[in-house]
Protein backbone atom coordinates (compact mmCIF):
# COMPACT_ATOMS: atom_id res chain seq x y z
CA UNK A 1 0.00 0.00 0.00
CA UNK A 2 1.52 2.87 -0.82
CA UNK A 3 1.49 6.18 1.31
CA UNK A 4 0.51 10.19 1.18
CA UNK A 5 1.00 12.66 4.03
CA UNK A 6 -1.63 15.27 4.00
CA UNK A 7 0.17 18.30 6.00
CA UNK A 8 -2.35 18.93 8.61
CA UNK A 9 -3.09 18.39 12.30
CA UNK A 10 -6.99 18.95 11.40
CA UNK A 11 -8.50 15.54 12.16
CA UNK A 12 -11.70 16.73 9.54
CA UNK A 13 -9.71 17.47 6.71
CA UNK A 14 -7.82 14.05 6.98
CA UNK A 15 -10.86 12.08 7.40
CA UNK A 16 -12.39 13.96 4.24
CA UNK A 17 -9.15 13.18 2.27
CA UNK A 18 -9.49 9.72 3.45
CA UNK A 19 -12.85 8.69 2.67
CA UNK A 20 -12.15 10.88 -0.95
CA UNK A 21 -9.42 8.65 -1.58
CA UNK A 22 -10.77 5.24 -0.01
CA UNK A 23 -13.35 4.66 -3.58
CA UNK A 24 -11.15 6.76 -6.00
CA UNK A 25 -7.65 5.65 -5.44
CA UNK A 26 -7.85 2.28 -3.12
CA UNK A 27 -4.31 1.38 -1.91
CA UNK A 28 -3.56 4.63 -0.84
CA UNK A 29 -2.99 5.26 2.87
CA UNK A 30 -3.31 8.87 4.28
CA UNK A 31 -1.83 9.82 7.30
CA UNK A 32 -1.53 13.05 9.12
CA UNK A 33 1.27 15.23 10.78
CA UNK A 34 -0.03 13.41 14.04
CA UNK A 35 1.19 10.35 12.63
CA UNK A 36 5.24 11.19 11.13
CA UNK A 37 7.79 12.70 13.12
CA UNK A 38 7.48 16.20 14.23
CA UNK A 39 9.59 18.43 11.95
CA UNK A 40 9.98 22.44 12.34
CA UNK A 41 6.97 24.28 10.21
CA UNK A 42 8.29 27.38 8.43
CA UNK A 43 6.18 30.42 8.44
CA UNK A 44 3.79 30.70 5.46
CA UNK A 45 5.15 34.13 4.22
CA UNK A 46 3.55 32.82 0.36
CA UNK A 47 2.11 35.80 -1.88
CA UNK A 48 -0.96 33.79 -2.96
CA UNK A 49 -2.94 30.27 -1.57
CA UNK A 50 -1.36 28.52 -4.61
CA UNK A 51 2.34 29.28 -2.93
CA UNK A 52 1.42 28.68 0.27
CA UNK A 53 -0.19 25.45 -0.26
CA UNK A 54 2.57 24.12 -2.48
CA UNK A 55 5.26 25.63 0.24
CA UNK A 56 3.71 23.27 2.87
CA UNK A 57 3.54 20.77 0.60
CA UNK A 58 7.45 20.87 -0.37
CA UNK A 59 8.04 21.19 3.65
CA UNK A 60 6.56 17.92 3.94
CA UNK A 61 8.04 15.94 1.44
CA UNK A 62 11.42 17.09 2.10
CA UNK A 63 10.53 15.98 5.78
CA UNK A 64 9.31 12.94 5.02
CA UNK A 65 9.87 11.25 2.12
CA UNK A 66 6.62 10.99 1.05
CA UNK A 67 4.41 12.41 -1.38
CA UNK A 68 2.54 15.11 0.22
CA UNK A 69 -0.68 17.17 -0.17
CA UNK A 70 -1.13 20.48 1.55
CA UNK A 71 -4.27 23.33 1.35
CA UNK A 72 -4.50 26.93 1.95
CA UNK A 73 -7.67 28.60 2.08
CA UNK A 74 -9.33 31.67 3.53
CA UNK A 75 -12.38 34.18 2.48
CA UNK A 76 -11.87 37.36 -0.04
CA UNK A 77 -14.29 39.91 0.24
CA UNK A 78 -15.55 41.73 -2.75
CA UNK A 79 -16.05 45.25 -0.74
CA UNK A 80 -11.92 44.50 0.72
CA UNK A 81 -10.82 43.92 -2.73
CA UNK A 82 -10.27 40.54 -1.79
CA UNK A 83 -8.96 40.95 1.74
CA UNK A 84 -8.26 39.17 4.04
CA UNK A 85 -7.27 36.84 1.61
CA UNK A 86 -3.97 34.91 2.73
CA UNK A 87 -4.59 36.72 5.84
CA UNK A 88 -7.49 35.48 6.94
CA UNK A 89 -6.33 33.49 10.13
CA UNK A 90 -4.41 36.45 11.23
CA UNK A 91 -6.82 39.65 10.43
CA UNK A 92 -7.50 40.48 14.03
CA UNK A 93 -3.61 40.38 14.74
CA UNK A 94 -3.63 37.39 16.70
CA UNK A 95 -3.01 33.87 14.94
CA UNK A 96 -6.78 31.47 15.13
CA UNK A 97 -8.74 34.33 16.75
CA UNK A 98 -11.92 33.39 14.74
CA UNK A 99 -13.74 35.80 17.31
CA UNK A 100 -11.89 38.69 17.10
CA UNK A 101 -11.45 37.99 13.44
CA UNK A 102 -15.22 37.86 12.23
CA UNK A 103 -15.66 40.74 14.61
CA UNK A 104 -12.81 42.74 12.74
CA UNK A 105 -14.60 41.94 9.27
CA UNK A 106 -18.25 42.82 10.50
CA UNK A 107 -16.95 45.86 11.60
CA UNK A 108 -14.89 46.63 8.55
CA UNK A 109 -17.95 46.10 6.67
CA UNK A 110 -20.56 47.78 8.83
CA UNK A 111 -21.68 50.38 6.03
CA UNK A 112 -21.24 48.23 3.43
CA UNK A 113 -25.16 47.85 1.65
CA UNK A 114 -26.46 44.20 1.34
CA UNK A 115 -25.73 43.93 -2.43
CA UNK A 116 -22.01 44.78 -2.00
CA UNK A 117 -21.43 42.39 0.59
CA UNK A 118 -19.88 39.51 -1.94
CA UNK A 119 -17.29 37.08 -0.64
CA UNK A 120 -16.05 33.80 -1.37
CA UNK A 121 -13.85 31.33 0.88
CA UNK A 122 -10.78 30.06 -1.14
CA UNK A 123 -9.11 26.90 -1.22
CA UNK A 124 -5.68 25.77 -2.99
CA UNK A 125 -4.84 22.08 -3.01
CA UNK A 126 -1.11 21.09 -3.55
CA UNK A 127 0.50 17.49 -4.16
CA UNK A 128 4.05 17.41 -4.42
CA UNK A 129 6.03 13.92 -4.89
CA UNK A 130 9.24 13.22 -3.96
CA UNK A 131 10.73 13.31 -7.34
CA UNK A 132 9.57 17.04 -7.83
CA UNK A 133 6.11 16.72 -9.40
CA UNK A 134 4.34 19.11 -8.30
CA UNK A 135 0.35 20.86 -9.17
CA UNK A 136 -1.78 23.02 -7.54
CA UNK A 137 -5.29 23.94 -8.15
CA UNK A 138 -8.09 26.47 -7.07
CA UNK A 139 -11.15 26.42 -6.05
CA UNK A 140 -13.85 28.91 -4.76
CA UNK A 141 -17.58 28.85 -3.21
CA UNK A 142 -19.46 32.23 -3.33
CA UNK A 143 -21.60 33.97 -0.63
CA UNK A 144 -22.51 36.99 1.00
CA UNK A 145 -21.13 38.23 4.38
CA UNK A 146 -24.28 38.60 6.50
CA UNK A 147 -23.96 41.21 9.79
CA UNK A 148 -24.59 38.72 12.56
CA UNK A 149 -23.45 35.68 12.87
CA UNK A 150 -25.52 32.63 13.23
CA UNK A 151 -24.91 28.91 13.55
CA UNK A 152 -22.43 27.26 15.72
CA UNK A 153 -20.75 24.42 13.23
CA UNK A 154 -17.42 24.69 11.04
CA UNK A 155 -15.13 27.64 12.02
CA UNK A 156 -13.44 30.66 11.09
CA UNK A 157 -15.74 33.12 9.06
CA UNK A 158 -18.46 30.49 8.63
CA UNK A 159 -21.31 32.12 11.33
CA UNK A 160 -21.52 34.94 8.71
CA UNK A 161 -21.16 33.40 5.47
CA UNK A 162 -23.91 32.67 3.63
CA UNK A 163 -23.42 30.62 0.55
CA UNK A 164 -24.71 30.99 -2.92
CA UNK A 165 -27.95 29.78 -3.35
CA UNK A 166 -28.33 29.11 0.76
CA UNK A 167 -30.47 30.79 3.28
CA UNK A 168 -28.26 29.68 6.20
CA UNK A 169 -24.76 30.35 6.94
CA UNK A 170 -22.28 27.62 6.20
CA UNK A 171 -21.95 27.31 10.49
CA UNK A 172 -25.74 26.22 10.56
CA UNK A 173 -24.87 23.28 7.57
CA UNK A 174 -23.72 19.90 9.54
CA UNK A 175 -20.03 19.25 8.61
CA UNK A 176 -21.05 16.39 5.89
CA UNK A 177 -23.17 19.19 4.08
CA UNK A 178 -20.67 21.54 4.59
CA UNK A 179 -17.76 19.50 2.34
CA UNK A 180 -20.31 18.73 -0.08
CA UNK A 181 -20.33 21.86 -1.00
CA UNK A 182 -17.27 23.88 -0.12
CA UNK A 183 -14.02 24.96 -1.25
CA UNK A 184 -12.07 23.04 0.61
CA UNK A 185 -14.52 19.93 -0.52
CA UNK A 186 -14.35 20.81 -4.30
CA UNK A 187 -10.47 21.24 -4.05
CA UNK A 188 -10.02 17.60 -2.78
CA UNK A 189 -12.49 16.14 -4.80
CA UNK A 190 -10.83 17.84 -7.92
CA UNK A 191 -7.35 16.78 -6.82
CA UNK A 192 -8.31 12.85 -6.27
CA UNK A 193 -8.02 12.50 -10.38
CA UNK A 194 -4.55 14.33 -10.20
CA UNK A 195 -3.69 12.04 -7.41
CA UNK A 196 -4.97 8.83 -9.04
CA UNK A 197 -2.46 9.95 -12.00
CA UNK A 198 0.71 10.55 -10.18
CA UNK A 199 0.01 7.66 -6.96
CA UNK A 200 -2.07 5.09 -8.82
CA UNK A 201 -0.53 2.18 -9.95
P1 LIG B 1 -6.04 27.53 6.98
O1 LIG B 1 -6.11 27.22 5.51
O2 LIG B 1 -6.40 26.32 7.81
O3 LIG B 1 -4.77 28.21 7.36
O4 LIG B 1 -7.22 28.57 7.27
C1 LIG B 1 -7.13 29.93 7.02
C2 LIG B 1 -8.24 30.74 7.67
O5 LIG B 1 -9.23 31.00 6.69
C3 LIG B 1 -8.98 30.08 8.84
O6 LIG B 1 -8.37 30.37 10.06
C4 LIG B 1 -10.33 30.75 8.74
O7 LIG B 1 -10.29 32.00 9.35
C5 LIG B 1 -10.52 30.95 7.25
N1 LIG B 1 -11.23 29.81 6.64
C6 LIG B 1 -10.74 28.91 5.75
N2 LIG B 1 -11.66 28.00 5.42
C7 LIG B 1 -12.76 28.32 6.13
C8 LIG B 1 -14.04 27.71 6.24
O8 LIG B 1 -14.37 26.68 5.65
N3 LIG B 1 -14.89 28.32 7.10
C9 LIG B 1 -14.59 29.44 7.79
N4 LIG B 1 -13.41 30.02 7.74
C10 LIG B 1 -12.49 29.47 6.91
Amino acid sequence: MSRLLLATRNAGKLAELQRLLATAVPGVQVLGLRDVEEYPEAPEDGATFEDNALLKAREAVRYSGLPAVADDSGITVDALNGMPGILSARWSGRHGDDPANTTLLLGQLADVPDERRGAAFVCAAAVVTPDGTERVLRREWRGVVVREPRGTNGFGYDPVFVPEGLQVTSAQLSPADKDAISHRGQAFAALVPVLGELLGS
